[in-house]
């Protein structure tokens, strides 16, 4: 809490009425705190960069050098909103007096705030007049933050204006004597808020820069993916409509075998296409933030072995195998979405492997997760593409000698669901040694007692 200074010798007031300073010596004094007080602003606005430490710092200068000043506050006038935010508070605790939303009119600052102009409250009374308009709301919370604390005697509020725009609001108190504040303060004052509406527009134009910065890289990679896609679409697509003009001709006979092998590469061509438009769609609905989990529990086993069945059918060239021991720990997951991301790992793991390779999932049984992991002995990665992984559309040349087809969205997708579950994901590899990627569940309270078997087991 910030201590009262001591009833002061030197406040405008009581030079006035002391009448033991000619009025030349007060206003020298004045002057040099005010200057005191602006070289202080200045070095604040040089040397900070966060914006709350900003506003915060700069109140709490102004008051410190002001003689008059005991307590303050900034408000920020948040205008998709419509009402004043306290942003900054010296002598109450802001963590209170941040749930505050004034309207413009309301209360000391929000009639600042409307009016544009500065206004004065010189007395308890004058203070107590311009706060009875309190919301219920607002004033309970007002009431909460200021309990215990002493009450301010006199008032100021300047509003910060930028231009023809109005940011926000100044309000300094005077605990210890009423009339402290004085209209010959206003002046002053009023060049200080202007300072502090410059911070606070400052700042205002670095998140609009910022928002303006996301929207263009958002352009941007929405353009790379129009075309990362038309051209990994051409690949498949060239190859449907060669073999399916060559099946068409009528000059032409071929034998039912070779027919039939046309006829497969058409079905497998068609299925690159349709893998490539269903990670657009389901990128495109991450996006939207639309990701839906329905939990229940899952025998992730089970579920390994039905993936793993399926993928070595339309792979009969790989060996798969998985490994899970049992008992195996039950968890809470959707056995959708579970199993879209072990097929994303398992079409990359045939995708970048040569043929006859050999591809295990395996399931580990920790204290407080389980970890599954999908190895494989292809291409690898090499360590400086490990980490981008997981960025949307990154995509490393396959090594493999040809262009393998692919989104470079598989792995943005896998890792949103894992993530979107609690879990984590990662990959370990060496450049031509296999890859291995891993993904976890957090295990339930109800869950963790197969996982304390394991543990026992292994001691
Ligand atoms: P896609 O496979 O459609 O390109 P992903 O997001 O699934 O997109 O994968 C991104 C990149 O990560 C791939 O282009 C590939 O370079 C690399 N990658 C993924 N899995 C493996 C793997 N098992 N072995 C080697 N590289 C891989």
């Amino acid at each position: 809490m910030v201590m009262p200074k001591q009833p002061a010798a030197s406040s405008n007031l009581d030079l006035a009425l002391a009448g033991h300073a000619t009025s030349a010596e007060a206003s020298t004094t004045d002057n040099d705190q005010r200057l005191l007080t602006i070289f202080e602003i200045a070095r604040v606005l040089a040397t900070q960069h966060d914006p709350e430490t900003i506003l915060q710092k700069l109140l709490s200068c102004l008051i410190e050098t002001l003689e008059a000043a005991d307590a303050g506050l900034l408000l920020v006038y948040e205008p998709a909103n419509e009402w004043l935010a306290v942003k900054a508070a010296h002598g109450y605790d802001l963590a209170a007096l941040r749930q505050l939303r004034l309207a413009p009119g309301e209360s000391m600052s929000g009639k600042a705030f409307q009016s544009g102009q500065a206004e004065l409250y010189p007395m308890p009374a004058a203070i107590a007049a311009a706060i009875a308009d309190f919301t219920p709301a607002n004033g309970e919370i007002f009431r909460a933050a200021t309990i215990g604390r002493r009450q301010p005697l006199s008032a100021i509020c300047v509003p910060l204006i930028t231009g023809q725009t109005k940011v926000g609001v100044l309000v300094l108190e005077n605990w210890r004597q009423p009339g402290s504040f004085v209209r010959a303060d206003l002046t002053f004052l009023q060049h200080v808020a202007d300072l502090i509406a410059l911070a606070i527009e400052n700042d205002r134009l670095r998140e609009e820069l910022q928002a303006a910065q996301s929207l263009y890289e958002a352009n941007r990679l929405k353009a790379e993916l129009i075309s990362t896609l038309a051209h990994e679409m051409r690949t498949p697509l060239t190859s449907i409509k060669g073999y399916s003009t060559a099946l068409l001709m009528e000059e032409a006979s071929f034998s039912p075998e070779t027919q039939h092998e046309f006829l497969q590469i058409i079905d497998e061509e068609c299925e690159t296409l349709q893998d490539l438009i269903r990670d657009l769609l389901e990128s495109s609905v991450i996006d939207a933030g639309l990701l839906k989990l329905e939990l229940q529990p899952v025998i992730l086993p089970r579920l390994a072995k039905t993936v793993i069945a399926d993928i070595a059918r339309r792979n009969p060239k790989y060996r798969l195998l998985v490994d899970f021991p049992s008992p195996f720990p039950i968890v809470e997951a959707d056995p959708h979405r579970i199993e879209q991301v072990l097929r994303n790992l398992l079409d990359n793991a045939v995708k970048y492997s040569p043929q006859e390779g050999l591809i295990v999932v395996r399931g580990q049984v920790r204290q407080d997760e389980v970890i599954i992991s999908v190895a494989d002995q292809g291409v690898g990665i090499a360590p400086e593409h490990l980490n981008r992984l997981f960025e949307r559309f990154f995509r490393v040349r396959s090594g493999l000698g040809r262009h393998v087809v692919g989104s470079g969205l598989g792995l943005p997708i896998a890792r949103t669901i894992v993530e979107s579950h609690g879990g984590r994901i990662w990959a370990e590899s060496q450049a031509g040694q296999g890859s291995t990627f891993y993904f976890t569940f957090p295990l339930r309270e109800a869950s963790k007692e197969v996982a304390q078997q394991h543990e026992s087991q292994k001691e």
